[in-house]
């Protein structure tokens, strides 16, 4: 027993080393894919419940590493987070997304992910200004997407941050709404225009009570402080019908659209594409 104790500790131990090395080979490739800008964007298309329209598109980061191909953002954010390099990803990423979304018609708005990490780099407005002029996007047309954890950690700074986005022009949205440690005082005290629900919700529908009551619950609360909402993550029929009948003001999922890159969004948009 007592061998078999040791051979188990001993493939604890290599397997941990595994993680260890597997973990410090993607911190390298991802100080290089900074270097060589390697990162691309894909764009989802978001549209209007109501008209079925399209009305804009969620810009979000892509990584083709030459090693391993393509790596999800969940997995590498995280890490750029921890490396410090997440405020130079999220600000070309900004960048690069505001020159796209200058040339789509004029009505269409972009959204854009900011990072926890970003928010607390005190530069973060004057990225976002930079941004608006080097491409001559109308701010009015960019939407910040944060998440409450950003606003759990650092009151104070985010709140002055915040404040400076929105006087810039720029509206603030809370993503995946109803996962993190939701307090309802977010929505009073920092200056936020949009809801989006988190599809873990979302993909419930119809059929899960649960889900269904905090859908609901949801989008009459956007409903009454003046709030947009989005429902994100639809890939069925049933799902979308149901947000529609909330008076859910946006739409955004698998069904009406997967990401796609920069090129084929602005096919997508000239062909007046609607659900
Ligand atoms: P998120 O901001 O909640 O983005 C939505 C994610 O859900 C995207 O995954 C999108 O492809 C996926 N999605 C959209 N519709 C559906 C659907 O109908 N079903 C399912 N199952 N998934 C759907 P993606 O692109 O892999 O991004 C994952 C997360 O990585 C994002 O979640 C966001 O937290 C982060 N992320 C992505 N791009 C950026 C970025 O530029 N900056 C930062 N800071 N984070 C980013
Ligand atoms: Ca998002
Ligand atoms: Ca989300
Ligand atoms: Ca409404």
């Amino acid at each position: 027993a007592k061998r078999d104790g040791k051979r188990t500790f001993r493939m604890f131990e290599a397997s941990l080393m595994e993680d260890i090395r597997r973990r410090r080979s993607l911190e390298a490739a991802l100080r290089q894919a900074c270097m060589r800008d390697e990162f691309t964007i894909a764009y989802q298309p978001v549209f209007s419940s109501a008209s079925g329209e399209i009305s804009g598109a969620e810009a979000l980061v892509r990584w083709t590493c030459a090693e391993r191909g393509p790596v999800s953002p969940v997995e590498f954010i995280p890490v750029a987070e921890e490396l410090g390099l997440v405020s130079r990803i999220g600000a070309d990423v900004l960048r690069r997304a505001c020159k796209d979304a200058a040339s789509w018609p004029g009505g269409l708005d972009l959204a854009v992910n900011v990072s926890p990490v970003q928010l607390l780099d005190p530069r973060l407005p004057q990225t976002v200004a930079r941004a608006l002029e080097d491409s001559g996007l109308q701010p009015e047309r960019l939407e910040l997407e944060i998440t409450e954890t950003a606003l759990l950690n650092n009151d104070e700074a985010a709140l002055r941050t915040l404040t400076q986005i929105q006087e810039l022009g720029v509206r603030i949205s809370l993503d995946d709404f109803g996962t993190g440690y939701s307090s309802l005082s977010y929505l009073h005290r920092f200056p936020i225009s949009r809801i989006k629900i988190d599809k873990s919700f979302v993909q419930r529908l119809p059929d899960d009570l649960g889900s269904a009551s905090i859908v609901r619950a949801i989008a009459q609360l956007g409903e009454s402080l003046s709030m947009k909402i989005t429902a994100e993550g639809i890939e069925t029929d049933g799902q979308l019908t149901f947000i529609r009948e909330q008076g859910c003001d946006h739409v955004q999922g698998f069904l009406t659209g997967h990401p796609i890159p920069a090129e084929a969004f602005a096919d997508l948009v000239a062909r007046a594409a609607r659900v």
